[in-house]
């Protein structure tokens, strides 16, 4: 076969060389052991947590070691392409803090390394897939879904592997009479690659997560180009990652398969291959079972979910820090207040089975990083996310500042600091006693004190109701009502002898904490009176005692 002749007619057009796209895309000048990565979404619009965890990785490794990490789109699948999607990817990567120092962008490339979007990059592609042909490592196939189909009943009937290779790969030996005669014939046809692999042989690949593995070689004729000249993922990710010196490509688990073909082209291309990384899929519990999270079932999953539940992207990143390196943790508890870029993420201490997202744990951590978060920041971004989300809630929060940032701040000091803050959307739940707008009785009385008891005791309360108390003065009050009204002062007392008392002093805080926050669970009583001051304090008391 005329190999040249063969290009020159399934490449008609004008194409660059290899050797010009070495040129233009030069080895990147950068310090000793810099680390190239990126990532490289599809645009369908919906961005997960995988795609975060995964960009996570990329910018830890290329920022700790002076490298570049970029964007590629790619959007081969023109099919799956949803408007906008681009902006989407951008915008859920910046929410989170993480920016690219170069690739797509909303209105063009950053880079020199570019075109970022695969459908930009189709003649560089067809460079080397033509580069191929030429050695006569690829070939046009002319199977259509009729024969495939055939060829794999048959391939079903003798209990033999399926696929594209060895004396099934019907269209390896067309002779060029042949495939002129058909492409002149306007028959479609795809570009196969012609493996020489061998299923009995092995491969030997390192991944920087998971150590050196070894896989069956691939001994199939996989598809390069589609039909319509578009290549596949694994030609497209071979040549990008290849032209734009990508050092280590992070990707999920699910490429594992396809890893022979991959370093199987980086080999007969003779190009260096990078270090793959491949991560664990995300699981979740449910109930006593370990499962993938899911699209359908889990809302977790979309990056979405965070903003519209209002998690401070802070909080994300240091959950999901504590997924990827087992030794992070332990590093937080030394550096409680460093910034998480100062510790030092490696692949090494990444697990490689499943990685577990666990909502309760996620939550912990969140409150961890709230409480560690100053009041004016938590401000700022309850402000925020109420904007867009709670507009009502929003006017009544940000009426006065001052007495916001004071309220979030209660009980955040101290020895023993409460954590009660979660996320925005809880937080507005949370904060929501202390206005008018939204204060409601949320929680029954202490069912230890019938209405008259309760209007006792508030009205006491009142009577000795003192701003200008401290809370030891202010709390000695609630003792002396509670004794004078038969509540033990030590719920220990009560339970022993329930029959001596009314109840417990617990009892008493309780019908003066629903009586002023509608709740049965909140911060300190006189913490929260300072805040409110004193004539909303007595206001709400005088309006329970009607009760
Ligand atoms: N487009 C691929 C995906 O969305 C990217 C895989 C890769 O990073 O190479 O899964």
């Amino acid at each position: 076969m005329d190999y040249k002749r063969l290009a020159d007619l399934l490449f008609p057009n004008e194409l660059k060389s290899p050797r010009e796209y070495e040129e233009i895309y030069p080895k990147r000048n950068l310090p000793e052991g810099a680390t190239v990565t990126r990532i490289g979404p599809s645009p369908t619009g919906f961005i997960h947590l995988g795609n975060l965890y995964n960009a996570l990785i990329g910018e830890r490794l290329s920022a700790q070691s002076g490298g570049v990490f970029f964007l590629r789109i790619e959007d081969t699948d023109s099919k799956r392409y949803v408007e906008g999607a681009v902006d989407v990817i951008l915008s859920s990567m910046k929410f989170f803090g993480i920016e690219f120092d170069e690739g797509a962008t909303v209105d063009g490339d950053n880079g020199s390394y570019g075109p970022y979007r695969q459908s930009l990059r189709k003649e560089i592609y067809h460079t080397f897939a033509r580069e191929l042909v030429l050695s006569g490592k690829a070939y046009p196939c002319f199977c259509g879904e009729d024969e495939l189909e055939a060829m794999r009943n048959e391939q079903m009937a003798g209990k033999l592997n399926f696929g594209y290779y060895g004396k099934w790969a019907k269209c390896r030996d067309l002779s060029y009479e042949e495939i002129e005669a058909k492409i002149k014939n306007g028959e479609p046809y795809v570009l196969r690659f012609r493996s020489e692999g061998d299923e009995n042989n092995r491969v030997e690949v390192f991944d920087g997560i998971r150590g050196t593995l070894s896989l069956q070689e691939n001994y199939q004729d996989f598809v390069l180009l589609k039909s319509d000249g578009i290549p596949t993922y694994h030609f497209a990710h071979v040549v990008d990652d290849h032209l734009m010196r990508t050092t280590h490509v992070v990707r999920g688990e699910e490429w594992l398969s396809t890893l022979p073909i991959h370093v199987q082209l980086f080999d007969t291309l003779g190009w260096e291959r990078p270090i793959y990384c491949h991560t664990a899929v995300l699981m979740k519990m449910d109930g006593e079972t370990k499962r993938k999270l899911s699209k359908r079932k889990d809302p977790e999953l979309a990056l979405e979910y965070y903003r519209k539940e209002g998690y401070l992207p802070s909080c994300v990143t240091e959950y999901l820090m504590t997924v990827l390196n087992s030794n992070f943790e332990e590093w937080r508890a030394e550096n409680p207040t460093a910034p998480i870029d100062d510790f030092k993420f490696t692949l090494e201490k990444m697990s490689n089975s499943g990685a577990l997202f666990d909502l309760a744990k996620f939550d912990d951590v969140s409150r961890e990083v709230l409480l560690r978060t100053p009041a004016e920041e938590i401000y700022e971004k309850l402000a925020e996310w109420a904007r867009e989300y709670d507009p009502e809630f929003f006017k009544i929060f940000t009426a006065d500042r001052d007495f916001s940032i004071k309220a979030i701040s209660v009980g955040r000091s101290g020895d023993r600091p409460r954590k009660d803050l979660v996320n925005m959307s809880q937080a507005r739940d949370f904060l929501s006693f202390y206005y008018r707008g939204t204060f409601k009785i949320e929680d029954e009385f202490p069912q230890n004190t019938d209405a008259d008891m309760r209007r006792e005791i508030i009205s006491r309360y009142l009577d000795t109701l003192d701003f200008g108390d401290d809370k030891t003065a202010w709390f000695a009050k609630v003792r002396v009502i509670a004794d004078d009204l038969g509540f033990a002062l030590q719920p220990k007392k009560y339970k022993k002898n329930p029959e001596l008392y009314n109840g417990s002093i617990s009892d008493v805080s309780n019908v003066i904490r629903v009586a002023l926050v509608g709740r049965t669970n909140s911060p300190d009583l006189w913490e929260i009176s300072q805040v409110l001051g004193e004539d909303e304090t007595r206001a709400r008391l005088a309006k329970a005692a009607e009760l």
